[in-house]
């Protein structure tokens, strides 16, 4: 029983390591279906049912018994064995740290066998009428072991993991049925799907599935990758729905994860990640599960070739995605003006002190402002035909009609460039005629106080000017001819509901972010023909230009064949 107990620390350190060795023991059953109930974030109640092979009474009281695993028949098995859990320890750690019901039928039985165990001790073993398969209750977890009870985290923090343990499960095993049910309130209602594409439509909604790209499945060098990603622009701000799975079961490794950024590199905004659901299949011998026994982490004997395989699936969907439709129509435009230029110069130091020099002005980057916009006709076959209610845009590709977010598209602009300056990218500067003296409230002041050297490398000609002033010398060109102080208003409430005293990584992120949300276009949109053909010269410039920083879209394109379709005509 000491034994179980330590055990019990290494595979039981929370609920949903105990909910996760349960769904692993019926998977491996054989279940098709499964019943999760969770209470009290699992301190209460955390049962699995399962509708799997089941077990006789001998076996049932064997599974209670450390290293009593059923998985493996010889030591060579070990190497192989291609079920969840092979080390025959779940049950009996679960068991000696809680107050524990095993009630199990074989569908041949004419009756099953239930046994109740306390703390370690079975307490009663019984015949017992129940539907074939297994249920495993869980009630009072860790209630002999104060120390563990205490160590758990907030009720909110253990469900999320609980959660997150059931729909990793769910995406693991997208043919098996799963309800789940927290607190008496339905969490999910999964049907058996035939694809992962609709497990995750299922799961997180139509919504979230449209936002993926479907990998073409690549297979190579013995290992095959499938799967979904996300479409550029349609990321987040975490990682909650990045999952791996190796021979369908939920790994992490630093080989996965690089594949994934390394193919990802260029469409995404610090800070924002792609949700990934990806399968790969390869040989069992290949991969080393045993790293730590209720941990993912996994070794690979191969890893660059894991990391190869996964990330030229993810850019082949990215790929396809591209060709769809804005390569073309980019091609097009930028046959006639100067390419983008991505040339950032050197990063400089960011010195923080209180009297900045004013930036010094470097070259405008090309595309030109408006004023020295392109001609109407931005190419042969791409064309401004105008404004719709001066919020959007039309424009007529060589692959169809496009229709351009004005508001968007300036919002991703302005981001751009913003955060190439705060991230310490020279910005043309423009001076004002006189300078502007205004007061801020307190914190505001601080604010924009304890960000001069940002500030100044981004462009901005700032400086304390005693009490809670602020005396602005000079902007960044894109924001020429704003008012001054509404644009240091902006940056100051930005930077103070960003919560950070300084503007650094993510926090400079949100806080530009933020600012350029208010400081974009109004709705009125681009005044006349030049400026509305700069927008679009200026975003097609952008390394990101599907979506806004929020990750909304910023372009629509109508292909022709599907306008032909809609009008009849094929
Ligand atoms: P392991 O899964 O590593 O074998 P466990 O302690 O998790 O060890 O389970 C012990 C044994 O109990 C399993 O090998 C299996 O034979 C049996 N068992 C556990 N859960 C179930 C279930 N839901 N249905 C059928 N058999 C089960
Ligand atoms: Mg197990």
């Amino acid at each position: 029983m000491v034994a179980s107990q330590v055990a019990a620390g290494e595979v039981v350190e929370r609920p949903a390591s105990v909910i996760k060795e349960l769904m692993e023991n019926s998977l491996d059953a054989g279940a098709k279906s499964l019943e999760i109930e969770v209470r009290g974030a699992g301190s209460v109640l955390l049962r699995v049912s399962d509708d799997g092979s089941g077990m006789d009474r001998e076996d049932a009281l064997l599974s209670l018994e450390r290293h009593a695993t059923s998985k493996i028949t010889s030591a060579a098995d070990l190497a192989t064995v291609r079920s969840m859990g092979f080390r025959g320890e779940a049950l009996p750690s679960i068991a000696s740290v809680s107050e524990f019901v095993l009630r199990t039928r074989q569908a041949s039985a004419s009756a099953g066998t239930e046994a109740v165990v306390k703390g370690g001790k079975i307490v009663a073993v019984r015949e017992a009428g129940c539907a074939p398969g297994t249920t495993v209750e869980v009630r009072s977890l860790f209630f002999n072991v104060p120390a563990r009870r205490k160590f758990l985290r907030s009720a909110a923090t253990e469900a999320a993991h609980l959660d997150r343990a059931v729909e990793t499960v769910a995406l693991a095993f997208p043919g098996v049925a799963l309800h789940y049910r927290r607190d008496g309130r339905a969490v999910h209602r999964l049907p058996a799907s035939a694809s992962l594409a609709s497990r995750v439509a299922d799961l997180y909604g139509a919504e979230e599935r449209a936002a993926l790209l479907e990998m073409p499945e690549v297979a190579g060098k013995g290992i095959r990758v499938s799967g979904l990603v996300s479409r550029p622009g349609a990321t987040r701000a975490d990682r909650g729905r990045q999952f791996f799975f190796v021979n369908g079961r939920a790994v992490e490794n630093v080989f996965l994860s690089t594949g994934l950024r390394e193919a990802y590199r260029q469409m995404l905004e610090p800070g924002r990640h792609p949700s990934l659901f990806v399968h790969i299949a390869m040989d069992p011998q290949a991969v080393d599960c045993n790293v730590h026994p209720a941990k993912r982490e996994v070794r690979f004997r191969h890893g660059a070739e894991v990391r190869d395989a996964l990330r030229s699936a993810v850019e082949a969907a990215l790929r396809q995605a591209r060709a769809d439709w804005l390569q073309p129509v980019r091609a097009h435009l930028t046959a006639r003006v100067p390419p983008p230029t991505d040339h950032v110069p050197p990063a400089r130091p960011l010195r923080v002190a209180h009297q900045p020099e004013l930036p010094r002005p470097v070259m405008p980057e090309s595309p030109p402002d408006p004023g020295t916009a392109a001609p109407r006709v931005l190419s042969e076959e791409f064309r401004l035909v105008g404004a719709l209610s001066r919020r959007y845009l039309l424009l007529e590709g060589g692959e169809g009609l496009v229709l351009l977010d004005q508001r968007a598209a300036h919002q991703r602009i302005l981001f751009e460039r913003l955060q190439r300056g705060v991230a310490g990218g020279g910005v043309a500067v423009q001076r004002l005629l006189a300078p502007a003296v205004f007061e801020l409230p307190a914190r505001e002041h601080e604010a924009v106080a304890g960000n001069l050297a940002v500030l100044a490398a981004a462009g901005f000609g700032v400086e304390v000017f005693g009490g809670r002033a602020l005396k602005v010398e000079a902007l960044p060109d894109f924001l020429a001819g704003r008012d001054p102080q509404r644009v240091m208003e902006e940056f100051a409430a930005a930077c103070v509901s960003g919560g950070a005293p300084r503007l650094r990584g993510q926090a400079a992120e949100e806080a530009v972010r933020r600012a350029v949300a208010r400081l974009a276009l109004d709705e009125g949109g681009a005044k006349d023909e030049r400026e509305q053909c700069a927008l679009v010269t200026q975003l097609l410039a952008c390394r990101l230009p599907y979506c806004d920083p929020d990750g909304r879209p910023v372009m629509l394109q109508f292909s022709w064949r599907e306008l032909d379709r809609k009008f009849g005509r094929d």
